[in-house]
């Protein structure tokens, strides 16, 4: 061990992003050197929303040694096979952006571009035919996929939706198990040590002091040490992506929980509906230059599919990131560290993220440069990424009704989205960037969906056998019908999963 090790890690905030740091860091580094608290406040709580996830979160439960199941029971929590986008490219259309492949690639063509070709010559039905994910969301099933490649139920690919609050209380008890300290207060004040500008320690209200050599600011939008302490400085996102607004309410429902999340364009913003084993989440999302607050809260209540079951809850956020996530020997992760709006979920991998890069590039007390760069780099590129994949749910429209759809169809995009619009425009050309979190088939999905269709298709896939492409279309089209038919349905697979954990808690 050396005298440069980090001894004293403190975690400013107990929301996801804080308590998903405290159980990987606690579990990954040194438990007999290093001493993590976390500190959090009753009195200003959590932003409390947060329900819908992507598949890489399967990677961080089993970096944590989570069982599936316990976590599903624990967190009223349900699978999801993707999302069902209404009213986006169109008013009266819908798509759906399913998790995991489109069909299978033939001598090095992509599927997407067989499917081009074969469009171009007869009536095909929507490329979600050929997701084993959208097609059993479509039927409300869900099984595990398998881990035969043969099988085309290897294909599908599942996240999770859970109730924030019990994601938060389920990572509490993991991380305090493994020995991290809690401290509920305020803090009101901190420490920077004058000869090099890092942060000495916090104060709490009650005038506690906690030092420490890291700190990890996880105090949400307010980004108590980053930018209150430190000020970093914020990369505003919004002329791209101008929702700033969102009034969340949980509603009762009955009956068989959808596998997807459902997201419906309104006329400034959308409306999300979340499936949970006991309750639907819902919100609306919204720019407020195109919509008063009140009547946001009133399209969302209108919209609703059973009784309202608590007060709406009114949200404020500027999209963008805060410019360096890790500044002196603060790194910031979650809603302190930037935010893109959660038209895919994307928040919860981004705390991920961080906290695997924070792993990966852990620094000693002597914080190197090179280390923080890289990690802000990283970062930096993955915000950047996800941020274009979501601006592109907003250009990729063919709605005219409102000012807000006028604004975002004729907005000039990212240079780094543009140039990907252009390769797409030609021939459906799409390259994943290295460590891109959305793959080819998510680009395919929304583009297509949206109505946006290439002018072409590559020459490679012109050269393959036409009546050996039709056959196999058709083929691999029926058996993923053929496997979904016979999953369970997406509540029963849950009961199940939930009862199984019961019984081996009662035969304990
Ligand atoms: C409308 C909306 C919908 C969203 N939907 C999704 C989604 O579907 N999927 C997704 O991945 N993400 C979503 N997100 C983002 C997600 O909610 C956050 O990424 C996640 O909850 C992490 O929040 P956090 O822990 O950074 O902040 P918070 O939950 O705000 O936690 C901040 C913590 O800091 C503490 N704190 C603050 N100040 C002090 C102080 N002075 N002293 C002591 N403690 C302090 C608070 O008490 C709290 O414990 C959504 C966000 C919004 C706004």
């Amino acid at each position: 061990m050396s005298e440069h090790n980090i001894h004293e890690i403190v975690i400013v905030g107990g929301g996801t992003a804080g308590w998903m740091a405290a159980a990987a860091l606690v579990r990954l580094l040194d438990r007999g050197s290093t001493n993590i608290t976390l500190i959090e406040s009753d009195e200003i709580g959590t932003v409390g929303v947060g329900e819908a996830t992507i598949p890489p979160l399967i990677a961080y439960n089993r970096m944590l040694g989570i069982n599936e199941d316990e976590f599903v029971a624990a967190t009223r929590g349900t699978f999801k096979l993707g999302i069902e986008f209404v009213d986006w490219g169109a008013v009266g259309e819908r798509y759906f952006h399913p998790f995991g492949p489109h069909g299978q690639d033939f001598h090095g063509v992509h599927f997407h571009q067989i499917y081009l070709r074969e469009r171009a010559r007869r009536k095909l039905g929507d490329i979600g035919d050929w997701s084993m994910s959208a097609t059993a969301a479509a039927l409300g099933r869900y099984a595990r996929p398998a881990p035969d490649a043969a099988l085309p139920l290897s294909q599908l690919a599942y996240a999770f939706h859970f109730d924030a609050g019990l994601y938060a209380r389920f990572l509490r008890g993991l991380a305090e198990r493994d020995g991290v300290r809690r401290l509920e207060g305020k803090i009101v004040d901190a420490k920077l040590d004058e000869s090099n500008g890092q942060v000495e320690e916090v104060t709490l209200a009650d005038g506690t002091s906690v030092a420490g050599d890291l700190f990890i600011d996880c105090s949400g939008f307010r980004g108590l040490l980053i930018e209150g302490k430190l000020g970093t400085g914020y990369e505003d996102w919004s002329q791209w992506l101008p929702c700033d607004r969102a009034v969340a309410v949980p509603s009762a429902y009955a009956g068989q929980p959808d596998p997807f999340t459902r997201s419906t364009a309104r006329s400034a913003g959308w409306q999300w509906r979340i499936p949970l084993q006991h309750r639907m989440g819902n919100g609306i999302v919204y720019s407020s230059s195109h919509l008063a607050d009140a009547d946001a809260e009133a399209l969302l209540l209108a919209n609703l599919e059973g009784e309202a079951l608590a007060e709406p809850r009114r949200l404020s956020f500027k999209a963008g990131r805060r410019r360096l996530a890790w500044n002196g020997n603060v790194v910031s992760l979650g809603l302190s560290s930037g935010f893109i709006e959660p038209l895919e979920s994307t928040s919860i991998h981004l705390i991920q993220s961080g906290i695997v890069k924070l792993l990966a590039l852990f620094p000693d007390k002597r914080f190197n440069p090179v280390e923080r760069d890289e990690y802000n780099r990283q970062m930096k590129d993955v915000y950047e990424d996800a941020r274009d994949f979501i601006i592109l749910h907003y250009k990729a429209t063919r709605r005219d009704d409102s000012e807000f759809w006028n604004y975002c169809r004729t907005m000039d995009v990212p240079d780094s989205l543009q140039r990907k619009l252009e390769l797409w425009q030609a021939k459906g050309r799409l390259f994943r960037e290295q460590h891109e979190l959305f793959g080819t088939a998510s680009w395919v999905a929304v583009l297509l969906g949206q109505g946006m269709v290439p002018q072409g298709h590559e020459p490679a896939a012109d050269a393959l056998d036409k009546d050996m492409i039709a056959d196999a279309l058709d083929k691999m089209r029926l058996s993923y019908q053929r496997m979904a038919e016979h999953m369970p349905m997406h509540g029963d697979f849950i009961a199940n999963a939930c009862a199984q954990v019961e019984g081996s808690a009662d035969a304990a």
